[in-house]
């Protein structure tokens, strides 16, 4: 099953502005009455408006959803931790249960040792993750609230409970960050599950060996690091949620951090390896990649939303290679360009003119230049 990852954002545009005080909005959606209360986090003036609630979902509501508007001076205040576990449990079916790490807040209806693998997974990824930065001088801020991961048993239920927002795609997409609830969804690829493991370490152990020899591993792997990473660099201050991301960035972040190591017992083990399934797939579209391919790359997210799969995993491939030379032959460049993203708004649309414009001020102004060094390095990876 091809790897596909949604980032939707929502094309609206917004002035920013702050306000702290506590609101209250009713709104209809999708033929629902929703209450949502938060802070506002954006206001526009025809009356549109992005909210954050006490969970850390975004609500962009548009202004025909709104039925009732009120406020008051109490301050906003997230749940912590344990708040937003009783509340997580309630919203989804039954069945589930939470297991807690440092970090993260893993609510799953698989089996104990298949949730513990993935949380282990997690953990280890937040240490790499705030690690690599700080190597390249960024010292990222630690999230505000736990982060959270979804983790279905099986297809059906995933894609059920996904459908909502993802719509038909959620058949198609085998695990997604949301930029809305902030959360990471996924189900348990592998099938290895229900096999009755016992909790022992030395079952857990057999449970995890057998996940890693699962021909779906290696996918499986891919999947929980990449998503794990969208929601890491929206939550530490590396991206924004709903500002102007560039999915070539976006993207080709999240697979340079994705690369498993099924050697290692846990499936991943470091950072920037090269990617073995998109290095073939550049390669491929080298051979008749058009002269503009960086500047349709990077102007836009046109080329990772085509109905062609095979033009849509080229825009990713290519997203993958772009990053991987970048972040190896202009790594102060590359963490200065991310520090300028990190500073937009959310809900602020950039032109193409000013995507190619923050490019070429970061990287080179001669695109023409540096497209052929990266065409050479790209060329002499093993
Ligand atoms: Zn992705």
């Amino acid at each position: 099953m091809r790897k596909q990852c949604l980032l939707a954002c929502v094309a609206l545009i917004f002035a920013a502005r702050s306000a702290p005080a506590l609101e209250y909005i009713k709104i209809k959606r999708n033929n629902r009455v929703v209450s949502v209360t938060g802070q506002v986090v954006v206001e526009a003036q025809d009356g549109g408006v992005l909210i954050e609630d006490q969970m850390g979902v975004l609500w962009a509501i548009q202004p025909e959803e709104s039925l009732a508007r009120e406020k008051d001076d109490l301050p906003f205040q997230r749940f912590d931790a344990s708040q937003i576990q009783v509340r997580l449990l309630a919203e989804l079916p039954e069945g589930f249960r939470v297991f807690t790490t440092a970090h993260y807040l893993v609510c799953y209806n698989t089996s104990t040792p298949y949730a513990q693998w993935c949380a282990a997974l997690y953990e280890r990824l937040y240490r790499g993750f705030f690690t690599f930065w700080k190597n390249r001088g960024w010292v990222l801020k630690e999230p505000e609230r736990p982060l959270i991961a979804v983790v279905f048993d099986d297809q059906e239920s995933y894609a059920s409970y996904a459908d909502e927002e993802l719509g038909p795609s959620a058949d198609v997409i085998i695990g997604y960050y949301s930029l809305q609830s902030n959360r990471v969804m996924m189900y348990d690829l592998t099938g290895a599950d229900g096999q009755g493991f016992g909790r022992s370490r030395a079952s857990t152990a057999k449970h995890i060996n057998r996940i890693l020899s699962q021909p779906a591993a290696e996918r499986t792997v891919a999947t929980i690091i990449h998503e794990a990473t969208h929601q890491l660099a929206f939550n530490c201050g590396l991206q924004i949620r709903y500002a102007d991301n560039p999915l070539w960035l976006s993207e080709g972040l999240a697979i340079y951090f994705e690369t498993p190591d099924l050697k290692n017992s846990r499936g991943w083990r470091r950072i920037g390896s090269v990617s073995r399934v998109r290095l073939p797939e550049f390669r491929q579209y080298l051979l008749d990649r058009p002269d503009n391919s960086l500047i349709t790359l990077i102007a836009d997210d046109h080329r990772f939303r085509q109905p062609s799969v095979r033009q849509r995993n080229q825009a990713y491939a290519e997203a993958w290679a772009l990053n991987y030379f970048l972040i190896r032959r202009y790594p102060r460049e590359f963490v200065a360009y991310l520090k300028v993203l990190s500073a937009k708004s959310p809900l602020v649309r950039d032109e193409k003119e000013q995507r190619i414009a923050e490019f070429k001020a970061a990287f080179s102004d001669d695109l023409e230049q540096l497209d052929a060094q990266f065409l050479r390095f790209i060329k002499r990876v093993k």
